[in-house]
C-alpha cells in the first residue's frame, strides 16, 4: 500500500509517468530474471578460469556475459564448498541483485526472513527445506547500500556429461540466494 501511495504521489506531481514504472517492472518480470544468474553459475561450473574471474571480480565477470545495470553495479560472488554454505539477506530492506536474479521474491522482503536469517540461519534454512549437516558452516551475507551478493552453488554430482545449457537449467533462483541447493 505504501508503494502504491508513493507511486500515485510521484505520478500526480509529474515526477514519473505510470508507463515508466510499468516498463521497468515489465522488463524485470519478463526479460530479466534468474536465468541470467543461472547462465553465470553454469559457465563457472564448466570454465575454471571464468570461475576464478567471477570470484575475484563479480561485476566484471558477470558483465562478460552481458549482464549488469541497476542493483548490480557492485557484485560479489560467494562460493559454496563442502565446508561452507553461503546465504544472502538484506536486513535493512530488500537489496537484491536485479541483473542476475530479477525481482526479489516476497519472502526475501519479509521482516521475519530478514531478522531471523542473521540470528538463526540454520533453523530458517531448515524451515525452507534445506537441512544442512552440523559440519557445514553457514556464512550469512548482509547486503549493504552498494554491494549485491550472488551465491555460486556447488555443482551437483552426476552432472559430468552435461552441457552448459543443461547445467543452467538445474540452477534455481533460491540456490543463488542460498536457501536451496541445485
Ligand atoms: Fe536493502
Amino acid at each position: 500500500m505504501r508503494a502504491a501511495a508513493l507511486e500515485a504521489l510521484l505520478t500526480e506531481k509529474g515526477l514519473v509517468s505510470p508507463e515508466f514504472i510499468d516498463s521497468i517492472v515489465a522488463a524485470y518480470v519478463n526479460d530479466i530474471g534468474p536465468m541470467n544468474g543461472a547462465k553465470v553459475v553454469a559457465r563457472a561450473w564448466v570454465d575454471r578460469e571464468y570461475r576464478q574471474r567471477l570470484l575475484a571480480d563479480g561485476t566484471a565477470a558477470i558483465a562478460e556475459l552481458g549482464f549488469g545495470g541497476p542493483e548490480g553495479e557492485h557484485m560479489v560472488v560467494v562460493e559454496n564448498t563442502p565446508e561452507v554454505h553461503n546465504v544472502v539477506v538484506c536486513t535493512l530492506c530488500s537489496c537484491y541483485p536485479w541483473p542476475v536474479l530479477g525481482l526479489p521474491p516476497n519472502w526475501y522482503k519479509s521482516p521475519p526472513y530478514r531478522a531471523r536469517m542473521v540470528r538463526e540461519p540454520r533453523n530458517v534454512l531448515a524451515e525452507m527445506g534445506l537441512d544442512l549437516p552440523e559440519s557445514v558452516r553457514i556464512q550469512v551475507w548482509d547486503s549493504s547500500a552498494e554491494i549485491r551478493y550472488l551465491v555460486l552453488p556447488e555443482r551437483p554430482r552426476g552432472t559430468d556429461g552435461m552441457s552448459q545449457e543443461e547445467l543452467a537449467a538445474l540452477v534455481t533462483r533460491d540456490a543463488m540466494i542460498g536457501v536451496a541447493r541445485p
